[in-house]
């Protein structure tokens, strides 16, 4: 549409040269834009907005002698990348000082390291960490407290799984948080315990809080978290990233950080369902060129690694509960609060994007969501729902997200690191309709793709590497887990640009380089569109731009 703007308004070459603020050339540029995919030169005016795209020579037309002109020496440009869930304070509490325990190859690596971190510190003061993964080790077990209680006697530690859906805690932190084999384990969460009945140390979903709430540690400021962050995801060649579940105090730091000009990043932040029915119908929807406030983020079950996720059938590797019954995952939330809430959203102007990942927890989610949206008459409407994650479908559902203009918004790497356990997790059949990309994408859905950082890396190239080749980095398994659900590179291309944009009402403003967008884009130093695949994932960014400005730049 823009692009036939364009040329009704300039013809066959750029606007009046007044406004060529600044020309990038000499550039191989994937625009985005199905009427003109590629293009060498992009014109930008002194607000930041592109004003043209396509060839050097009609380009310079408009040159004059304040035009600054910047040789991209054949470099690659693609629109800037948007990651449509992440955890922006989470990735900041990484920049600044908690333990990132990814790398550690076993229980004992996690030990010592722990041990030397607790070492530094004064008796009483918290260990925090994360993200460490026993599917990762050897053993492929969950770790127990005992040998980390041993050599932290006298420091309460915490530590999350890489899911942020379970965690370890020591016997200090247990007995803060007054902890016993008496202990009941809270609706929607488990206290796992040992044979003896004594608690082993990790804590599932909502049973985490009861270790979280008794952690006092001077932590870092949103502010400072935020920040922390932000210069990590510039770097990446992030110009977005949608917020999965904020605070109504953590969204006044946003505005105050955007309004002072220091959110160069545009942020999407989705407000955390339990302080929706007080927020929602004293605040509109906050829309500005940095922050947009204006999506409700609900949790309808666990994950898949802590066996959270909320199944249709039982797990093949869990069949029963410790009382016999079937074990289906855990139900986090209520399907008839779900409808309440989407039905307050619906009347204040706000977008439900909800956590599901097990089939049965995504078809509760959508069943909501219809009964909601049809008795407001709003099944039709431009609402752009979202399921965060959906990661494991009922072949029956999979049409129902394009059908309902739901957007499945999903996280490729997640495949690569689950595809280790899945199968064992849910069986080969079931394992079929995970990660169901391609399928989803015949059907007509539009997915916005992100990584669920720090859960994973920010990295949207190892994110574009996983959407294409559904392998870990090394290659395996050859060809590609279930790969007839992998994305072409454009489709990938297309999720972390345009259809993430789109999940935030952005797709007007950027997710592609047209006249009339925000001149949001990155130089990169492979062309990434055709390269060797595993190639994709040593794409260094050399230049990050939002609205005109540089905003990082590789020294
Ligand atoms: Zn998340």
């Amino acid at each position: 549409m823009l692009c036939c703007l364009a040329v009704v308004c300039f013809g066959s070459g750029p606007p009046d040269g007044s406004n060529a603020t600044v020309i990038y050339h000499n550039a191989k540029i994937y625009t985005m834009d199905p009427e003109a995919p590629t293009a060498s030169a992009i014109v930008i005016d002194g607000q930041g907005r592109i004003v043209f795209v396509g060839s050097d020579e009609t380009a310079f037309v408009v040159r004059t002698n304040s035009t600054e002109v910047i040789d991209l020496g054949g470099r690659t440009v693609l629109p800037g990348l948007i990651d449509a869930h992440g955890h922006i304070a989470g990735q900041g509490s990484f920049e600044l000082g908690v333990l990132e325990l990814s790398a550690v190859a076993d229980q004992n690596e996690l030990v010592e390291t722990v041990a030397a971190q607790t070492r530094e510190l004064e008796p009483g003061e918290w260990v925090l960490g994360g993200r460490w993964d026993h599917e990762s080790w050897p053993s492929g077990i969950l770790p127990t407290h005992n040998d980390l209680s041993s050599v932290t006697p006298d420091n309460p530690v915490w530590l999350r799984r890489v899911d942020g859906h379970a965690g370890l805690a020591n016997e200090a932190a247990m007995r803060l948080a007054g902890i016993t084999r008496d202990t009941q384990s809270p609706a929607g969460g488990e206290i796992l315990k040992d044979s003896n009945g004594e608690p082993t140390g990790v804590f599932v979903d909502r049973a985490m809080s009861l270790i979280s709430r008794a952690v006092d540690t001077q932590s870092p400021s949103s502010k400072d978290l935020i920040l922390a962050a932000q210069d990590h995801l510039l770097r990446v060649g992030l110009v977005g990233a949608h917020d999965a579940g904020i605070g109504p105090e953590e969204a006044e730091v946003f505005k105050s950080l955007a309004e002072d000009g220091r959110l160069k990043i545009r942020v999407a932040a989705m407000l955390s369902a339990a302080h929706a029915p007080a927020y929602l119908p004293d605040h509109e929807p906050y829309v500005s060129d940095r922050f947009v406030f204006r999506a409700v983020k609900y949790y309808m079950d666990g994950a898949m690694g802590s066996r959270g996720a909320w199944l249709l059938e039982p797990y093949s590797d869990r069949q029963t509960t410790s009382d016999g019954e079937p074990y289906t995952g855990l139900a986090l939330g209520d399907p008839r609060e779900l409808e309440e809430l989407s039905r307050l959203a619906i009347a204040h102007g706000w977008q439900m994007r909800t956590h599901a990942i097990g089939d049965r927890g995504n078809r509760e989610v959508l069943d909501a969501y219809e009964r909601a949206l049809n008795s407001a008459g709003k099944l039709d409407s431009d609402h752009r729902f979202a399921i965060e994650h959906a990661q494991m479908l009922h072949p029956d559902d999979i049409p129902r997200f394009a059908e309902m203009g739901v957007l499945p918004s999903m996280q490729p790497r997640h495949e690569t690191t689950d595809m280790r356990w899945v199968e064992e997790r849910i069986g080969r059949e079931r394992a079929k309709g995970t990660y169901a990309w391609q399928s989803l994408l015949k059907t007509g859905a539009k997915i916005p793709a992100g990584s669920d950082f720090p859960v994973e890396p920010p990295n949207p190239f190892l994110g574009i590497y996983a959407s294409v080749s559904r392998a870990d980095e090394s290659g395996e398994p050859n060809g590609g887990w279930q790969p007839q659900e992998k994305m072409t590179r454009e489709q990938a291309l297309r999720a972390f640009t345009l259809d993430a944009a789109y999940a935030a009402f952005q797709e007007d403003i950027c997710g592609s380089l047209e006249p009339g967008k925000s001149a949001d884009f990155i130089v990169i130093d492979r062309d990434v569109m055709t390269c060797e695949e595993r190639d994709i994932l040593e794409t260094k960014v050399l230049r990050t731009v939002i609205r005109g400005e540089t905003v990082f730049e590789a020294k």
